[in-house]
């Protein structure tokens, strides 16, 4: 490969699990620049030594990207290669680079991708659900409130949904699911893409949440959850159904009631209990 004459950034993916993932292309290009730029220097270190290679690192994360970006720009100036990697997958995307490439553009020089794993996309490669259109959400907020109001903000959104998530919440995440779409709404959760544990299940948010809670070893590692768009019909019955059911638990038991309404509306009797249990 001709590497530029002029300064040039290269923002490279890495693998997200498996290390045959780091094209050959990647590790020509990681083993000529004068520079890496690297989410976590020890991490990358690793990478660099399962591939026998040897480079200089320069930390650059979401806490100094701001100070470290002028170091950076002044190596371009002076005509230097530089790479940009994150600890896995694609730079940029639920990772730090972003000032540094737009800096970079800014200035003038050549930024130019060295394409590869990116675990939202092979998940989605996987899921099964539509994928001609979506909307890629990275992180949920922690906190369950604010994760509500952004899964909220979405509820109609009728595109294929992905966001990233994390074993420590992947359970909140999808109780907060249900609460806000109903347990029905079909979704996948692809774990651990490309590892030795790689699993991707589907089913309703309710079916994948007993499933989880039923075993350990689903709840470990990381995630990309993938959640079918908002369907206008199927939103119809759920609302119609939580309508009827607020209506008749005044005076019939929760259980009756929620019968009735489910046969009224269409909805599923659990998908309302859990709607409006949420509210
Ligand atoms: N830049 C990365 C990319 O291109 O996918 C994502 C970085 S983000 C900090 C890390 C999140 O990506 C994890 O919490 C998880 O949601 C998702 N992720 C990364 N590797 C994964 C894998 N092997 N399987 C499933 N999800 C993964």
């Amino acid at each position: 490969m001709t590497m530029h004459a002029a300064g040039c950034l290269y923002v490279v993916a890495t693998p997200i699990g498996h290390l045959d993932d780091l094209s050959p292309r990647a590790t020509k290009v990681l083993a000529e620049v004068d520079l890496i730029a690297a989410e976590d220097t020890r991490h990358t270190q690793q990478l660099l030594a399962a591939k026998g290679l040897r480079r200089p690192l320069l930390a650059l994360h979401d806490h100094n990207e701001s100070q470290q970006v002028a170091q950076l720009l002044a190596r371009l100036h002076a005509g230097e290669q530089l790479a940009l990697v994150s600890d896995a997958g694609t730079p940029l995307i639920s990772d730090p680079g972003f000032r540094l490439v737009r800096a970079a553009r800014e200035a003038g020089f050549k930024v130019s991708p060295i394409p590869g794993a990116c675990a939202a996309i092979a998940a989605l490669s996987v899921a099964g659900l539509a994928s001609d259109r979506f909307v890629f959400e990275g992180f949920l907020p922690p906190k369950s409130g604010a994760r509500r109001e952004r899964l909220q903000a979405l509820r109609s959104e009728p595109r294929t949904l992905l966001f990233y998530e994390s074993s420590h919440r992947i359970e909140e995440c999808l109780v907060d699911m249900i609460a806000v779409y109903g347990a029905l709404r079909q979704v996948v959760l692809a774990r651990e893409l490309t590892k030795l544990f790689e699993t991707v299940l589907s089913g309703t948010l309710d079916e994948l949440r007993v499933r989880l809670a039923a075993d350990a070893n689903q709840r470990k590692g990381e995630f990309v959850v993938m959640l079918e768009g908002a369907s206008e019909d199927t939103d119809a019955r759920l609302l119609e159904g939580q309508r009827v059911f607020a209506l008749l638990r005044d005076h019939l038991p929760a259980s009756k009631a929620a019968k009735l309404a489910a046969e009224i509306s269409g909805a599923p009797r659990k998908a309302l209990y859990s709607v409006v249990s949420a509210d």
